[in-house]
């Protein structure tokens, strides 16, 4: 069989995005056993700037061996026993996901239903959880079916804690690509992925956990459900214990490390300001372009992916067509109720960068142009995304 060429693309959709040559480079650095000390201090300091990233000093924070599913999953099946009530906030695709999980390992299930384009009221927390009260409330702060950012986090922490429940958080399109603070805010536990702003491949998922998930982990009275997601085993892999439980992807840790050096390196607020920027252009330029976002209030949007409404007289499925074999660019297709409706536009790492954003507005002009769509301005976005961009 010949070699398979992998064409170079412009990645601009819900995830996987951009990798760095250095991230590709260590990839390809010579594989380590699992058990060698070289490989167990590069764990260490993957630990360490894992710490760096969330903003935490939780000890319990390493990196799993499986995609963002992967770790939401983890992050439920320790924190929940059978019987245990939960409270999901569901606005999305993947926040739909989380009651799914759950009720798999017993736990009784109460969704707060938040309509796609809003995120939850903290407020609204407060009373579902004086109707119904929980051990654990799980939300997604960066929800990719929707574009939306879930807001007021610190608040909602706190009503959780004031209701004795623990907060999780999934945090797997939104880490290194908006502010996130895990102790500052006090959320209990929070997964992401690698593939989308960390920029590094699908594949290794980082999650913490502080104090009180610790104690209910501690705490538990039965087993936690999965031997393979168990944190309290996993932890002695990653700890001074250094329990074999699983063979560590010891390449794709090499990627997340050098992923998370690139972070250090650019620093975690210039980072945020600069997918802030690459998503104010790219709002700037639909808009302009006469094109509709989908989550009304700015407040709300997320930075890392905008979904935008698919104008009258676009065809979905050809405009994607064509940006992905004519541009070599990739968006996402709408997910749930988004489908064939909008399109899901990602800056996440990497890819958050003015020539992407302007590239993307380019050619997505000339598409919707050559397709007839009707009131749009094709080269209104390029101009619009620039002043922003110059400004
Ligand atoms: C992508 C994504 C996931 C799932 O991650 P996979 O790596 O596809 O398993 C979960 N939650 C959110 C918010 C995501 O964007």
């Amino acid at each position: 069989m010949s070699e398979t060429t992998i064409p170079a693309r412009i990645l601009m959709g819900p995830g996987p995005s951009n990798v760095h040559a250095r991230v590709y480079q260590a990839l390809t650095s010579p594989t380590l056993g699992h058990m060698d000390p070289v490989y167990f201090k590069l764990m260490d300091e993957t630990q360490v700037l894992l710490r760096e990233v969330f903003q935490t000093k939780n000890a319990l924070t390493l990196a799993l061996p499986v995609t963002g599913m992967g770790a939401m999953e983890t992050c439920l099946v320790n924190l929940v026993e059978p019987g245990d009530e939960v409270l999901v906030c569901v606005g999305g695709v993947f926040s739909g996901r989380m009651p799914e999980i759950a009720e798999r390992y017993g736990a009784k299930v109460t969704k707060l239903t938040i309509p796609w384009g809003q995120p939850a009221q903290p407020a609204q927390i407060a009373e579902a959880l004086k109707k119904q009260p929980a051990k654990l409330v799980a939300l997604v702060h960066g929800e990719t079916s929707t574009g939306v950012m879930q807001t007021g986090l610190p608040e909602i922490a706190r009503i959780c804690h004031d209701h004795g429940a623990l907060l999780l958080v999934d945090t797997v399109a939104s880490l290194g690509g908006t502010v996130f603070k895990a102790d500052a805010w006090d959320i209990d536990a929070v997964y992401t992925g690698s593939q989308k702003c960390l920029s590094v491949p699908p594949g290794i998922s980082p999650v913490t956990f502080g104090k009180r998930a610790e104690e209910k982990l501690a705490k538990r009275k039965t087993k936690v459900a999965s031997w393979y997601m168990d944190l309290t085993l996993i932890r002695k892999y990653w700890n001074e214990e250094r329990v074999y439980h699983h063979t560590g992807p010891v390449n794709m840790t090499y990627a997340l490390l050098e992923g998370l050096k690139l972070i250090r390196e650019e620093g975690l607020d210039a980072r945020v300001a600069r997918h802030a920027k690459a998503a104010k252009a790219l709002h700037a330029g639909l808009e302009a372009m006469g094109l509709e976002l989908f989550v009304k209030n700015p407040a709300d949007r997320l930075p890392t992916l905008t979904t935008v409404l698919i104008p009258a007289g676009a065809d979905d499925v050809k405009v994607r067509k064509t940006l992905l074999e004519q541009h070599s660019l990739e968006i996402g297709g709408g997910l749930g109720d988004l489908k064939g409706k909008g399109w899901r536009v990602g800056l996440m790492g990497e890819g958050a960068k003015p020539n992407h954003v302007l590239v993307f507005l380019s050619a997505l002009g000339g598409i919707l142009k050559a397709q007839g769509a009707s009131g749009v301005k094709p080269g209104a976005g390029v101009e619009a995304a620039a002043a922003v961009l110059n400004g």
